[in-house]
């Protein structure tokens, strides 16, 4: 990750005289120093003089596009700022805009208020003829209102960031697919060229025996060493397996982990896709191997699911460095949970699921697949986190692609279920099992996701739009006859 800025940008004019724009001046650059010491935003603001003219708005504009520490502009209107001037560097502009509503002086001074102080507090009346000429050229933007040193303003400017960051990193997002989708499969495909053109994604294939090569070469003294951590880290469950034995398919995951991570890094890639049926040289699915991976970041999608592999490379960027982040994973809807009261979807896959999102002590365990024709796979066992998650799933409906977000809620199972050999999480959507899970059928949501407790879906939906695709929410709001009309309502804006 790139040590990104984000530009503050004010507006004004020369009307009111040197003196009044000294003020706004001074107060941008309080503004800025309040924001940047709030400890609510994960990247530095970087304050810009003041902006009052056509010239100096479009260099500044280009200069951002060209900067790449820069990842957007936060754009403040102090005064009244001629629109028409913000328009040649708004239509050149290319990078995430935030125009943040706010005002240097939070209160009306009730006793001292005259026209002087009107004048200095005016964005009220600039953001709006800002506003207009941003939504008349129908350029996306995140609007955030309220006062600066408000802390909820300042959480809400830092998540846009995470936001901005999903945006300008999408377009550096490339992943490595050692086998096509698994045949016959129909929601893990979709239009790669589109893919590139609406995310800048690149999706490249190799056949999987270019990877048995670097998994082959790995040094014997690595493999130990870090087959040695893994035993230091996880509680070996090895259930009556022969320790030797037992060691020994653990050590073909380090081995795997160490070449698939090899075979990304000389090729520049950030995300991975494998399919259990296409393994060429390899001797087991990769399992503990990918799950270490996506622990390091790497997006992940099984089954050749390219879309679910770049998604969650993507939350992964979005979230990194996040206090006390909870996890982001690829999912799976396996198993549902009916009982009145308690209705849940118990998410797991054969293997991969991501331990970021794991919830106390992680073991390892090597068991039988039931698909496939390698030997038992070694794999990282754990249940999940409890509290609030995003589920999303973009899918490629033909004409566009439409992404799917749904909140749900992550709880314990009642029970432990200690012959189940994978990570789980277990998950209720919002607003019900019944309710949630029938929009997402009516939405052609598929059953691979991508996973997180750390982003909102207001984050997902702001970065949809700037994608200018679909984006379909499911949470506490959602009914179905609403939903349904959506869904038509979309049809006829985006179709
Ligand atoms: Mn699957």
């Amino acid at each position: 990750m790139k040590n990104y800025q984000f530009w503050f940008c004010t507006g004004s004019q020369d009307l009111y005289g040197d003196e009044c724009l000294r003020k706004v001046a001074d107060h941008s650059a309080k503004i800025v120093e309040g924001l940047n010491a709030s400890g609510h935003l994960p990247f530095e603001v970087i304050l810009k003089p003041t902006l009052i003219s056509q010239a100096s708005i479009r260099k500044t504009f280009n200069d951002a596009n060209n900067n790449p520490d820069c990842a957007g502009v936060i754009t403040w209107m102090h005064t009244f700022s001629p629109a028409k001037m913000w328009i040649l560097g708004l239509k050149e502009f290319k990078k995430p805009l935030c125009h943040l509503h706010t005002q240097f002086n939070e209160a009306l001074p009730y006793g001292t208020i005259d026209m002087d102080f009107m004048n200095e507090n005016q964005s009220a009346h600039g953001d709006r003829e800002y506003g207009h000429i941003v939504s008349r050229m129908g350029i996306e933007r995140k609007i955030i209102v309220g006062h600066w040193a408000n802390e909820g303003i300042q959480k809400q400017l830092g998540s846009w960031m995470r936001t901005a960051i999903g945006i300008i990193e999408s377009s550096h997002i490339r992943v490595c697919r050692f086998g096509d989708n698994m045949n016959n499969v129909a929601v893990t495909e979709g239009d790669k060229v589109e893919a590139q053109i609406k995310f800048g994604w690149e999706i490249d294939h190799y056949c999987v025996n270019d990877l048995v090569e670097y998994v082959d070469t790995v040094n014997d003294g690595d493999v130990n060493a870090l087959v040695e951590e893994y035993y230091s880290k996880y509680k070996i469950l090895n259930e009556g397996r022969n320790p030797e034995e037992f060691r020994r398919h653990v050590a073909v995951q380090a081995r795997q982990e160490i070449g698939i991570e090899k075979f990304l890094k000389e090729n520049d890639y950030h995300a991975v896709v494998t399919h259990f049926g296409m393994l060429g040289g390899l001797e087991q699915l990769p399992g503990l191997s990918i799950q270490r991976l996506m622990e390091k970041g790497y997006g992940f999608g099984a089954e050749g699911d390219w879309k679910v592999a770049a998604m969650v490379r993507l939350m992964k960027l979005m979230t990194a460095g996040i206090k006390d982040a909870k996890g982001t994973s690829m999912m799976e809807d396996y198993t549902n949970h009916l009982v009145p009261g308690e209705e849940g979807i118990l998410q797991a896959h054969m293997l991969e699921v991501c331990p970021s999102v794991a919830d106390g002590e992680i073991g390892i365990k090597v068991c039988p697949l039931s698909m496939g024709n390698r030997e038992d796979p070694a794999r990282l066992v754990f249940t999940s986190k409890e509290g609030p998650g995003i589920a999303c799933s973009l899918v490629d409906l033909g004409t566009r692609f439409r992404l799917i977000i749904n909140a749900v809620d992550c709880k314990k199972v009642k029970e432990p279920m200690p012959k189940l050999p994978v990570g789980t999480a277990f998950w209720t959507p919002r607003p019900s099992l019944q309710v949630g899970t029938t929009a997402w059928i009516l939405a052609g949501g598929a059953h691979h996701t991508a996973f997180t407790y750390d982003l909102s879906v207001e984050q997902m939906v702001d970065w949809a739009d700037a994608m200018g695709i679909e984006s379909l929410v499911i949470d506490e709001k959602t009914d179905i006859r609403s939903f349904k009309n959506e869904l038509k309502w979309n049809e006829a804006f985006y179709g």
